[in-house]
């Protein structure tokens, strides 16, 4: 399918164009159709899935222009509101529709200015119920969304939304779009919308296959060494290290700027303004290496993360699919590694069940094999290099007193020193080692049901902390018979 059979308006096409879409995804699909028809309408995806275009396009499309404020987006954070009003700018702006968006923390004055200009505006739910209250702006939007209503309502803004629903027209459109639908949620659309159509995108759809998935089994404490090695391998573009506690971001952050790499650390403490910074200079290449919590990076939308690391496993699956969608947006290819210790490998079986997709088992790259991967880069630079005449004129002066050989040998030592691969030669465990605790698991797994009939619920964490000692000796015990895979 393509964005053609929408029968959008010329300048809206234009605009996809620009943005480098091929085809609708999939939210995009079902949504669409029901938004131009005019419904109202509630829609369940995850993070990523290309929500904003999916209420954006359609709302656009019917928009008219010259009539004020005709569409608001309300959403939970500053962050999120910068992040919306930038994709709708870039949808609306070959039609010439004016975004403005509205967050706390700013004089009244501009942003009042900026709204009076407005077709289309993007708001937190406090300043803009400050605004409506205060009788400083009056709107009469026609188009009405509430984006990560469920992020909303975690956040405390329930009443915020319900009363900045008194001051909007009775006659409006409205749309919901939320990635869990707890029972509040169900309760606020009962309240808001009118006989919507709903929109659920499933697990299966919602795993993007642009982004390959890996797990690499290791001892908790090769954790350092092991992120370090696949790093020096895989050579990211940007990356993102996911960390299950703010503690292990912080020391995270220092071991690997003590190791050359340039990093930042984004916390959910952090202040707005040093948030943005951070993200900013994340964006613009300045920083390469974001290591982040789950709670700071909800929502973090940049577009060329080439591999996310999940140095710890996260909690659950939701969280997973959070993480792992950092990487492989707006059609790049991404990769999701994890980091699991012996004991966590079920934690897998589960994660690949609930997110409908598989995780590959590969072996962390010896020291050897990074390195000789570094020589054939270097190698294919070198002769790719064009000769300077500065470099020609070096060269003769050294030939004064050095044969040509002596000079290459000397020169091509010096170039690998600047690339050698630190850590031990081995990290994780071996293939063999690997599939061995897997089956390991699927038995223990069938004795746990067996004893677990008179037991109750309690029994997959012990059987599972139980058999950790096991997998350690194993481990150890197996080192010599390493086998390799590639
Ligand atoms: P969500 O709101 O569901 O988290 P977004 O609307 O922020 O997702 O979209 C995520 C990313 O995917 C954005 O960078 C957006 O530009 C891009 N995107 C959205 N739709 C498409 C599409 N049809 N083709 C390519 N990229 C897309
Ligand atoms: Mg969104």
């Amino acid at each position: 399918m393509t964005f053609n059979e929408f029968n959008f308006k010329e300048t809206l096409n234009q605009a996809i164009n620009d943005a480098g879409f091929k085809e609708p995804s999939p939210v995009q699909r079902d949504a669409i159709p029901i938004i131009l028809e005019g419904h109202d309408m509630i829609g369940q995806a995850q993070t990523g899935t290309g929500k904003t275009a999916a209420f954006g396009l359609p709302i656009i499309q019917m928009m008219e222009g010259n009539r004020g404020v005709e569409a608001l987006v309300i959403v939970p954070t500053r962050e999120l509101a910068m992040q919306v009003s930038d994709e709708l700018f870039r949808f609306g702006k070959t039609g010439g529709f004016k975004t403005a968006t509205v967050y706390g923390g700013t004089p009244y004055n501009r942003q009042i200015g900026r709204i009076n200009q407005a077709n289309i505006i993007v708001a937190t739910p406090g300043r803009l119920q400050d605004l409506l209250k205060s009788k400083r702006i009056t709107i009469n939007p026609k188009f009405v969304v509430l984006d990560e209503a469920d992020e909303m309502l975690d956040m405390g803004f329930l009443d915020e939304i319900k009363n900045i629903f008194t001051f909007l027209p009775a006659d409006r459109q409205t749309l919901m779009f939320s990635a869990t639908m707890p029972k509040q949620i169900k309760i606020l659309a009962e309240q808001i919308l009118n006989s919507p159509k709903s929109v659920i995108i499933t697990k299966k759809e919602r795993t993007n296959t642009d982004i390959t998935q890996k797990f690499y089994v290791v001892a908790d404490y090769e954790r350092d060494d092991a992120l370090l090695r696949l790093i020096d391998y895989k050579n990211p573009n940007k990356c993102i290290i996911f960390c299950r506690m703010k503690k292990e971001v912080d020391r995270l952050s220092s071991y690997m700027t003590s190791q050359g790499f340039k990093v930042a650390a984004l916390h959910g403490d952090m202040e707005q303004k040093q948030r943005e910074h951070t993200i900013r200079s994340f964006k613009q290449g300045l920083v390469e290496i974001f290591i982040a919590t789950d709670v700071a990076a909800r929502g973090l939308d940049v577009n060329d993360v080439s591999h996310v690391f999940n140095y710890h496993m996260p909690f659950d699956s939701e969280s997973y699919l959070h993480r792992i969608g950092r990487t492989g947006r707006a059609g790049n290819k991404g990769e999701a590694i994890t980091l699991v210790s012996p004991n966590e490998l079920r934690t897998i079986k589960r994660i690949e069940k609930d997110v409908g997709a598989t995780l590959i088992s590969e072996v962390i790259p010896t020291r050897q094999e990074v390195q000789s991967r570094k020589d054939d880069d270097l190698l294919m630079k070198i002769s790719e290099t064009e000769v300077t005449p500065s470099a020609i004129d070096m060269v003769k002066t050294l030939q004064h007193d050095i044969d040509i050989v002596t000079i290459a040998h000397l020169l091509a030592t010096m170039v690998q020193n600047e690339i050698g691969v630190k850590g031990k030669d081995i990290i994780g465990l071996g293939q063999k080692e690997i599939e061995l605790l897997i089956e390991r698991a699927k038995n223990q797994r069938g004795r746990d049901r067996n004893n677990s009939r008179g037991r109750g619920r309690s029994r997959s964490r012990g059987g599972s902390r139980g058999r950790s000692g096991g997998g350690e000796r194993s481990r150890s015990g197996n080192r010599g018979s390493r086998n390799r895979s590639n």
